[in-house]
């Protein structure tokens, strides 16, 4: 298939990982952040780190949408499904998410709350019109990717007068992510994670375009690659952040080029910045309340805001104990430091949101068998 098989040639893969390890200098390490949970996956799913030398690190970042989404922004949607019997719909990854009181959105649909997989934003909007008498939700959750679809829908509701429709807003802003990253006393006071450049995203991108990211190079001296899904996306991106490392160099670089440019999409920026604005604070599971680093609609979207509808009020909910993905999205903790992780915590029954999409770090690691080469634990 054209784009996807030419990016998986086994042959350019050994090619490549020849050059990671010739151009890798033996004296120094390489810590690099992939961003995205869809680097994640292709990592896992194709052994890529297995092909890298040993002073080739890759460390996973929290760009995997279902994995930051906190306990708190589920039980919301999950009390509006029990308590104000809303048909809510969202995308199939958030029905997994452990809840409080040992729920999730899927067990709160075995009680007989209405929960509905929809493939789209625009899916949720004909629900609206097909049940005039009831409320529907859309429970609206990712990255730059996903928001100007769910702008298209809030329009598209408003344009129809459809009351009975609103969304439940949880989009949250990529380079508020790395800032807090950055900022974090692990990378920036105590180096317990080192850090020397980031695998970029490769969707987000395509939207905000590379520009934002010029900022971690300038200022934190950040080298960035912008890299496609493709396992030879990610070994290129790799030998280009290992060469600009080598030179000294910190800059935004575009493996990308067949999807993303510097500037992005403009008419889909223009479209999220007229319909949403920044929230002063969102709180993300794993990096805790990240400023500005979400978004919520701008009051003349109040009749589409679930939330000033449904007069809903945020609580924060700590994670499992046992539960290590806020170390695992901040780049800290690998899955296999978990205890439960591959025992208790199974993508069949996740403890933690990083078990439940294909995206985070502990199912991906899960999934591929990346976990095969630590030691069997023992049943204490
Ligand atoms: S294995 Fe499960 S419990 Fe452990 S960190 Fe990953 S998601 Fe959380």
């Amino acid at each position: 298939m054209k784009y996807i098989d030419e990016f998986r040639d086994g042959e350019v893969a050994r090619g490549l990982a020849a050059a990671i390890a010739r151009e890798a200098d033996p004296a120094r390490t390489y810590n690099l952040m992939e961003f995205c949970g869809g680097h994640t996956h292709a990592i896992s799913r194709y052994g890529v780190a297995d092909l890298l030398p040993a002073n080739v690190r890759m460390i996973h970042g929290p760009g995997c949408p279902v994995c930051v989404l906190p306990i708190g922004r589920i039980d919301l949607g999950i009390r509006l499904a029990l308590e104000r019997r809303v048909i809510l719909c969202t995308y199939g990854d958030c029905l997994r998410v452990p809840a409080s009181d040992g729920l999730s959105m899927l067990k709160a649909k075995a009680r007989g709350a209405d929960i509905r997989i929809v493939y789209s934003a625009a899916d949720a909007v004909k629900l609206a019109r097909e049940h005039p008498d009831r409320e529907v939700v859309f429970f609206a959750i990712g990255f730059e990717t996903t928001t100007p679809p769910t702008a298209v829908a809030i329009r598209t509701a408003q344009r129809e007068g459809l009351a009975n429709f609103s969304v439940l807003v949880n989009h949250v802003l990529t380079p508020s992510a790395i800032t807090n990253i950055l900022e974090s006393p692990e990378v920036r006071h105590l180096g317990t994670v080192p850090l020397d450049g980031f695998i970029g995203p490769a969707h987000v991108s395509t939207v905000i375009g590379s520009r934002p990211y010029e900022f971690f190079a300038e200022e934190y001296r950040k080298p960035v690659v912008i890299a496609g899904f493709e396992p030879l996306d990610v070994m290129q991106a790799i030998l280009m952040l290992v060469r600009q490392l080598n030179d000294g160099r910190a800059e935004v670089e575009n493996e990308f080029t067949r999807a993303v440019t510097r500037d992005g999409n403009a008419k889909a920026q223009q479209l999220v910045a007229d319909t949403f604005e920044l929230r002063r604070s969102f709180e993300w599971r794993g990096l805790g309340e990240v400023p500005y680093s979400a978004l919520r609609l701008r009051d003349a979207f109040r009749a589409w805001d679930a939330e000033a509808k449904f007069d809903l009020h945020y609580t924060s909910v700590p994670d499992n104990k046992a539960c290590e993905c806020g170390a695992i999205l901040r780049g800290v903790k690998h899955p296999r430091d978990c205890k439960i992780f591959g025992t208790v915590c199974t993508p069949e029954n996740p403890v933690g949101s990083c078990m439940v999409s294909s995206e985070g770090a502990c199912a991906a690691h899960y999934t591929y068998g990346r976990f095969r080469e630590i030691p069997v634990r023992s049943a204490a």
